[in-house]
């Protein structure tokens, strides 16, 4: 079939290159790294600076192609689409990775589908390489995220997946690492789109969306009933972060939807998280197990969530946060 190569799907906005392309090159890194070939990052965007299109390269791409057209202004799935399936037909690579945002999980399938006849594995959890034979091992929650699928695509190339952002982090940053540039061209009709963009209408009904918080402390069934999340808001607040919740606390109606975590909620990352009564179920972590540092407060010493933490407190939450909560207070007063 003679394909070769591992592809991110670099994002942009407004001319900056998104965290989650770091986040794709970490992935594609290893995978690249495993086959023994170079990896790619795609990226289109409406005259980006040069500088920021080296922060693909210090990140781990080993080639950046970029197509550069007023029409990547605003993200519009027809040219993306077109374009990238421009660039698989000249270039076929083995392997195309995107994000599972709106953009990634709205093109690649129409790549996929309607251009080249791929598979598309959306929403993994985990690459790997398949060391018998090469094939990319996709896994992901299946049969309502009660199991882990690993797929393969064996007859198809390229292989093509999405994963979800924040479920790896950014590779580091290495301002000596070299790359190539290379500029396409595609023809014309790769620009045309049926859709017009009008205007962008932010969101304004969350005041920070806790995907975006440095310190996240969650709250689960063992905080007994809705009114005691207001120890969990209390000891947010004093640390700066967001709250996040278990899908059973969101379930009881104990807080609004937006702040569940885990797989049917959002996924997060941040510096410091605390779960308070939460057990650690598998749907739950996979929503948060890249957090950099885990703090589990959890009465069960065999609770699920202490195979994750890096710091565990193995008692109730209903003595321990109050006198958390003391102790911070005197701490901000000295
Ligand atoms: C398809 C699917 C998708 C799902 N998606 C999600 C998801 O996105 N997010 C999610 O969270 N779940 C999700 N779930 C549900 C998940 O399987 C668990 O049911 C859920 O995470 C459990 O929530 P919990 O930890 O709050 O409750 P429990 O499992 O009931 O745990 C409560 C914990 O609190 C502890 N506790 C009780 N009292 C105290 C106390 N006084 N002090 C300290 N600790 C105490 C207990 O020891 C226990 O470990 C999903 C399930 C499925 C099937």
């Amino acid at each position: 079939m003679n394909h070769s190569g591992v592809w991110i799907l670099a994002e942009q906005k407004g001319g900056k290159i998104r965290t989650v392309s770091f986040e794709l090159l970490n992935r594609g890194r290893g995978l690249a790294d495993k086959l023994g070939v170079k990896l790619s990052a795609v990226l289109m965007a409406d005259k980006i600076a040069e500088t920021e299109i080296n922060e693909l390269v210090f990140h781990g791409a080993d080639q950046v192609y970029i197509v550069d057209n007023p029409v990547f202004a605003n993200f519009l799935a027809e040219p993306y689409q077109k374009t990238l399936s421009w660039l698989v037909e000249k270039h076929r690579p083995e392997i195309i990775i995107a994000a599972a945002t709106t953009s990634g999980r709205t093109v690649m399938p129409m790549v996929a589908t309607n251009k080249i006849f791929a598979g598309l594995t959306a929403d993994c959890t985990e690459l790997a390489i398949d060391p018998e034979n090469r094939d990319l091992l996709q896994t992901r929650p299946a049969i309502g995220g009660n199991i882990l699928a690993t797929i393969k695509t064996p007859e198809a190339r390229p292989q093509m997946s999405t994963v979800r952002p924040k479920s790896m982090n950014p590779s580091p940053r290495d301002a000596s690492r070299k790359g190539e540039i290379i500029r396409e061209n595609p023809t014309e009709t790769c620009f045309s789109s049926r859709i017009k963009f009008e205007k962008f209408v932010p969101d304004d009904s969350q005041d920070m969306p806790i995907e975006d918080s440095d310190v996240i402390v969650a709250g689960g069934r063992g905080l007994k009933k809705g009114e005691n999340f207001a120890m969990i808001r209390h000891l947010a607040e004093l640390l700066g972060g967001g709250v996040g919740a278990s899908r059973d606390a969101v379930d009881q109606g104990w807080i609004e939807y937006p702040h569940q975590i885990g797989l049917s909620g959002k996924t997060v990352s941040p510096r410091i998280y605390i779960a308070c009564g939460v057990s650690g179920a598998i749907q739950h972590l996979a929503g948060m197990q890249t957090s950099e540092n885990i703090v589990a407060i959890n009465k069960d010493p065999d609770a699920q969530i202490f195979r994750v933490a890096d710091f565990g407190v193995a008692g109730d939450l209903f003595e321990f946060v109050p006198v958390l909560l003391k102790k911070i207070e005197q701490r901000k007063k000295r």
